[in-house]
């Protein structure tokens, strides 16, 4: 078995946007430019914003991070949007999601300009991912998800992909990638019937469904990749441990090759983001 390092790759591919960065700057005279907004107090998405922000720099980018009061309304996130869309030093914008209750997360989604929103969630760049549309912005964890599958088998022609989970950000962009690769592609959800052995099928078997080590060893099929979307807190020896939805102790000598939780897909989303980053830059 083949452990599928998220790491390295998400290195890999920093290294790539930090040099990119550098030629932009070298070709504009300007550095590019992300701009996070977080709405609120939320601790996991402080989490995530520092993270991102601390990469950014890393890569060259000029972060920068706009903090608004859990009491934020709808119109004044709106007008910061405006603005952010309209400031040319400004190429890449991120919203960290969930926002607070009284802010509709479409209407802001919708109010980024396509070509900055590096999340890939506009309904513009869904319908570009569609249509195999090369300007489309695609959202970072299933294009994470896709540079690591292809670390493990270069040509997805013909290739049977099952994706367990059907959500805007991960399973649905995941289903148009792989099918753009000529995969196969079987989108699986909660109202799947047999779904064990739907997935015993897969030469590619991706979980991305929230529901911690769901994918047990008679789900795989020999020598099947598997990808681990999936970030869940458990508890476990009194203690909080992050698991994924495959259960990797059983399932890590059936396939020939498996992301960890952590150090899989994770690293692959920021780094993910920065290239969207770059790519808006230019
Ligand atoms: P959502 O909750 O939006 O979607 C979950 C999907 O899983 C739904 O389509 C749902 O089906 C399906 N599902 C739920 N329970 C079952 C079940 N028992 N059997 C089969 N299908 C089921 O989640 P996300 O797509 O946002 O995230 C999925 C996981 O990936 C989470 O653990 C999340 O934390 C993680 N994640 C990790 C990221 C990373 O950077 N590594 C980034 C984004 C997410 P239905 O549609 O029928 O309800």
């Amino acid at each position: 078995m083949q452990l599928i390092d998220g790491k390295l790759k998400a290195a890999e591919i920093l290294e790539q946007v930090k040099a990119g960065v550098e030629g932009q700057v070298k070709a504009d005279g300007a550095r590019p430019g992300l701009t996070v907004v977080l709405v609120g107090e939320d601790p996991a998405s402080q989490v995530y914003v520092r993270n991102k922000e601390k990469r950014a720099e890393e890569a060259g980018f000029n972060g920068q991070l706009i903090r608004l009061p859990s009491t934020t309304s709808e119109s004044d996130l709106l007008a910061v949007i405006d603005k952010l869309n309209t400031d040319k030093s400004v190429h890449g914008i991120l919203v960290q999601l969930p926002l607070p209750e009284q802010i509709n997360e479409q209407a802001v989604i919708g109010a980024i300009a396509p070509e900055k929103d590096v999340d890939g969630f506009h309904e513009v760049n869904g319908g570009r991912l569609l249509n195999g549309d090369s300007r489309a912005m695609v959202p970072c964890t299933p294009l994470g998800c896709l540079h690591l599958i292809e670390t493990v088998i270069p040509d997805l022609k013909g290739m049977h992909a099952v994706i367990i989970g059907r959500s805007n950000i991960v399973g649905k962009p995941l289903s148009m990638l792989l099918l753009q690769k000529s995969c196969t592609v079987t989108i699986t959800h909660s109202k799947t019937r047999d779904l064990p052995n739907v997935c015993a099928g897969a030469d590619i078997l991706i979980a991305a469904v929230g529901v911690p080590e769901l994918v047990k060893a008679d789900w795989v099929k020999p020598g099947a990749v598997v990808i681990d979307v999936g970030i869940n807190r458990v508890a476990r020896d009194g203690k909080q441990v992050l698991v994924g939805d495959v259960d990797f102790d059983a399932v890590r000598d059936i396939a020939s090759a498996i992301t960890p939780v952590p150090g899989g897909v994770g690293p692959m989303t920021i780094a993910c983001l920065l290239s969207n980053t770059l790519a808006a830059s230019r």
